[in-house]
């Protein structure tokens, strides 16, 4: 008999493990690979992206949308502070990058994952790999078995979920909480990728893929209407646009594309206006009428676009034509492009390429004070199955190291 069985190792689960272990309780994780954090050792490209250094809480939870007010406690127990002293103190320092996204100093997820697991080791949290839960037990007073494959059937007082969400389903996480939590009368909201890369019609895209360019506009529209825009860094894939920018807006876009046809124009230069860009064009034409087109796109757009200005430019006319021979007409068309370069959203890709996928288990339904279940007291719910919307930046796994603390205190 176990006080708390943890059922998932990856951030949250091994957060709450062993912070129940430090406690003094007795504690098995079941984990269904063969190895702990298989998601986590791929999470911000193999660095982890571990939180966001946004120490000032009302602004860091405004990120997590209508799901803030139900945060303030949970963040009270442990915060963006408590993460970075819990790391170093673990023997793993952390850095700040741009946009304050904070990561190991090592920049390996690996080692956030043996950090957490030299934690549980400390508190003597008896870990199972490739022991998947099957089924788990139920009767009135609440859970009382989980069921590994090959049936050995295992108690304890508490059981904690932390099986994750539908992202990356390879990594482990195939919604198995959903289920389960579904069962036991829990309001599941359907999970829809929503931190995820978009799919683009237009085929010219697909030979630009690897192509990142850096401060560019980019502006959806529904059936023509203009909805919104967004200034930062596109990388192009070979199933069309990602990167940072991207991958947040994709939410809002999922909303476009249930009411109209989408489509997005990106603007290489948001600064600076039609007419001032046809102008310096003029000028650097003027400056090199025997020079070939391409030869000279270095001499009007920024180091790091060059290529992928030029792969663009090369969709619509011959850039081998010398400058002088030129049209007004192709003048003002590569100044179009530059400002305004069309593309036809088709859709979100999949949860297979999904970072964060919204939807889960309803707050109302958790008290996240503990991260108790309102509706089966002996049951705890931790990171990606929980109903909260997370941007990309270390939001979403600050929420395991939060609420894995969280629920390991109060298991
Ligand atoms: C490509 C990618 C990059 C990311 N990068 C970042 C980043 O840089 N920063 C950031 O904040 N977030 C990032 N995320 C999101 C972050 O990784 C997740 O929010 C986080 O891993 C969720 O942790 P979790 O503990 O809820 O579940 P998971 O990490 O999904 O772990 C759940 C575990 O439960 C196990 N499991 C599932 N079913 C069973 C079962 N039946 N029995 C036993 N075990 C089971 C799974 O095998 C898995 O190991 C990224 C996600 C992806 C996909």
């Amino acid at each position: 008999m176990y006080d708390l069985i943890v059922i998932g190792g990856g951030p949250s689960g091994m957060m709450a493990a062993g912070r129940a272990a430090e406690l003094g309780k007795k504690v098995l994780l079941l984990e269904k690979n063969k190895s702990l954090g298989k998601k986590l050792k791929i999470s911000g490209g193999g660095r982890c992206n571990i939180t966001n250094a946004e120490f000032e809480l009302h602004q860091f939870l405004h990120a997590y949308g209508s799901a803030e007010p139900f945060l303030y406690s949970a963040f009270a127990q442990f915060g963006v502070q408590d993460t970075f002293t819990f790391f170093e103190s673990h023997g793993l320092p952390l850095v700040v990058e741009a946009r304050k996204r904070a990561f190991p100093q090592t920049q390996k997820a690996a080692d956030v994952c043996s950090t957490l697991e030299a934690y549980m080791k400390k508190g003597r949290v008896e870990v199972r790999t490739s022991a998947p839960v099957t089924r788990i037990e139920t009767n009135s007073e609440g859970l009382i078995a989980a069921v590994v494959v090959g049936g050995e059937v295992l108690r304890a007082h508490s059981f904690l979920l932390a099986v994750g969400g539908v992202s990356h389903p390879e990594t482990g996480s195939t919604g198995d909480g959903f289920a389960w939590l579904k069962k036991m009368g829990h309001t599941i909201h359907t999970p829809t990728p929503s931190v995820v890369p978009l799919a683009v019609k237009e085929e010219w895209s697909k030979e630009l893929s690897g192509t990142s360019l850096s401060f560019m506009k980019i502006t959806f529209f529904m059936d023509g209407k203009k909805q919104f825009a967004q200034t930062g860094k596109i990388l192009f894939t070979h199933f069309g646009l990602s990167g940072p920018l991207i991958l947040n807006s994709a939410h809002k876009v999922a909303d476009l594309l249930h009411s109209g046809l989408v489509t997005a124009t990106i603007d290489a230069y948001p600064h600076t206006d039609l007419g001032a860009l046809e102008k310096k064009i003029i000028h650097v034409f003027d400056a090199n009428k025997n020079k070939e087109l391409k030869n000279i796109i270095k001499e009007f757009v920024p180091d790091d676009t060059q290529k992928g200005i030029a792969l663009l430019l090369a969709q619509e006319m011959d850039i081998t034509k010398q400058v002088n021979s030129i049209t007004k007409e192709e003048r003002k068309k590569i100044v179009h492009l530059l400002k305004a370069l069309p593309l036809t959203i088709v859709g979100l890709m999949g949860f297979d390429r999904a970072v964060v996928a919204d939807g889960g288990v309803s707050l109302k339904e958790i008290d996240t004070r503990t991260m108790r279940s309102r509706k089966i007291p002996n049951l705890l719910v931790t990171g990606d199955l929980l109903n909260i919307h997370r941007p990309s930046g270390g939001f979403s796994l600050q929420l395991c190291w939060t609420t894995g603390y969280v629920a390991g205190t109060h298991a």
